[in-house]
């Protein structure tokens, strides 16, 4: 398709020239650019008032070191991020990311994203993303903490429960949530609900742990029978990835009937042609912090393959792409195109490069664009903020039915969207449109501020 309007040609010259070099985020804003073509068509008014430029400038950024004392008393320096994108619809919210690989790339190609995933779930959410290129792998859980507390010191000074509320991503868990809650509490005496996915007796919310996974199935049950007239049920998948929200994703499609038989992390990847087990998984990963090589040594009948790529090789029905940012790229999609996949949706973040996303689309596979099909964990996290407001906690069956329906509408929102701008089927554009037209709207509504 390609970007033909002169308006957003000149958005997009901007956004290389000034973030020249940022791979991932300008990967991020040509797609969302890219879509909204027909939309600025429509409404002249977004270049009068500049929504586009405005749209890719973060409104606000902040970096800051992070220096901690490891287990031998040597000091360590690491770098911290949070970007605050977008607060048109509500408070900044957006998780962080602890691993090696961030970097102002990532951490704002994150937080662009999130600003069109929060609007599509329906709920008053701005967009944002942090974290540092601390790895928490090998290290000591007093290491983790030490970080984790000095990051806080900083952090809390630009956050707060009705501005900018933080929560998970990878290599942040309930271990790190925990602490990073904790030091808050104590520097600003304030017990309020700043981050979400807190522990149950910290004003956690049921079911937010199992969200992004869980509701990445109900996205795809709803576009299988949508677009397809299928269920999930006897289908084999394929998933990437062995944090959350591939365990959750696994949990929620054997419990729907499917047969998941992979599971990776950055080393490798097993094949279960039996079905993954839940239980052997959990310990190792949940419990142990292991690797997934382990697996193959406890489970008869599964096997274990060097490097991540290779998953995208296994013949299957659905792949949900659960690990990181890229992980399918145009050779990836050809296999598992070649492979006769049905339908493809995105646990992880922009898991899949434009030429992975056109393969698809050209070749009648159904896509799932990560700002639809995974905005399940962002959304039972606006629910963890709505129980915080109340003070009260509601229960699993009530946030799992709230979840549900939250993604069957994102799913329908999405598929609306495109086929009111003359793109039907394609989720891509009918998510990115759906997004934008809601903070669009905000934005002009409140004026240059
Ligand atoms: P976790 O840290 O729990 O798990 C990440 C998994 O992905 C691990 O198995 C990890 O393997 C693997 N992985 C990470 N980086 C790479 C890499 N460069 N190459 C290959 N494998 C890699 O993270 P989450 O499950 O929380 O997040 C996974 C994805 O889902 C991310 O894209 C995240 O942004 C997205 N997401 C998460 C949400 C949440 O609620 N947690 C919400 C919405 C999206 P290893 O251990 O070897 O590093």
């Amino acid at each position: 398709m390609g970007i033909t309007s002169a308006y957003l040609k000149n958005v997009y010259a901007t956004v290389e020239r000034r973030d020249a070099g940022e791979s991932e985020f300008l990967q991020a804003v040509y797609e969302v650019l890219e879509s909204l073509e027909p939309v600025v068509a429509k409404h002249p008014e977004y270049e009068r008032y500049g929504i586009l430029e405005r749209l890719v400038e973060p409104e606000r950024f902040v970096q800051f070191s992070v220096p901690w004392v490891d287990d031998s008393g040597k000091v360590q320096v690491n770098r911290g991020y949070r970007v605050q994108f977008n607060s048109a619809i509500g408070p900044y919210k957006g998780g962080l990311r602890f691993h090696p690989s961030v970097c102002i790339s990532v951490i704002k190609f994150l937080g662009f994203e999130q600003t069109f995933k929060n609007s599509l779930t329906g709920l008053p959410m701005g967009g944002a993303k942090g974290g540092a290129d601390f790895n928490p792998k090998g290290k000591s859980d007093g290491e983790v903490m030490r970080f984790c507390q000095s990051f806080m010191t900083e952090l809390q000074r630009h956050i707060g429960s009705w501005t900018d509320v933080p929560a998970g991503d990878i290599g942040v868990g309930a271990r790190e949530i925990g602490f990073l809650y904790g030091q808050y509490k104590r520097v600003r005496n304030e017990a309020t609900g700043v981050l979400t996915g807190k522990h149950l007796t910290s004003g956690g919310s049921l079911v937010r742990k199992e969200a992004t996974g869980y509701g990445l199935l109900y996205f795809t049950s709803e576009m299988l029978k949508s677009m397809k007239n299928e269920g999930i049920k006897g289908k084999t998948v394929v998933v990437s990835g062995s944090g959350n929200v591939a365990i959750y994703a696994i949990e929620k499609a054997t419990q729907l009937g499917a047969k998941v038989i992979t599971a990776s992390d950055s080393g490798g990847y097993i094949v279960d042609k039996n079905g993954v087990n839940l239980e052997v998984l959990k310990q190792l990963k949940e419990v142990e912090r292991g690797r997934i090589s382990e697996y193959a040594k406890r489970v008869p009948g599964a096997e274990y393959h060097e490097g991540w790529k290779g998953v995208w090789t296994e013949k299957c029905d659905v792949a949900l792409p659960c690990a990181t940012q890229n992980e399918i790229d145009g050779e990836s999609a050809a296999a598992l195109v070649g492979n006769g996949v049905m339908a493809v949706a995105e646990g992880s973040n922009m898991s899949t490069t434009p030429e992975g996303v056109e393969k698809f689309q050209k070749s009648g596979v159904l896509f799932g664009p990560a700002k639809a099909s995974n905005a399940g964990g962002v959304a039972t996290s606006g629910l963890e903020m709505t129980q915080n407001s109340q003070r009260l906690s509601w229960t699993f069956e009530e946030v799992d039915a709230k979840l549900g329906q939250i993604m069957v509408n994102i799913f329908h929102n999405s598929y609306k969207a495109a086929e009111e701008y003359g793109m039907k089927g394609n989720l891509v554009a009918g998510a990115n449109i759906a997004g934008f037209l809601k903070v669009a709207m905000a934005m002009l509504w409140q004026g240059t501020v």
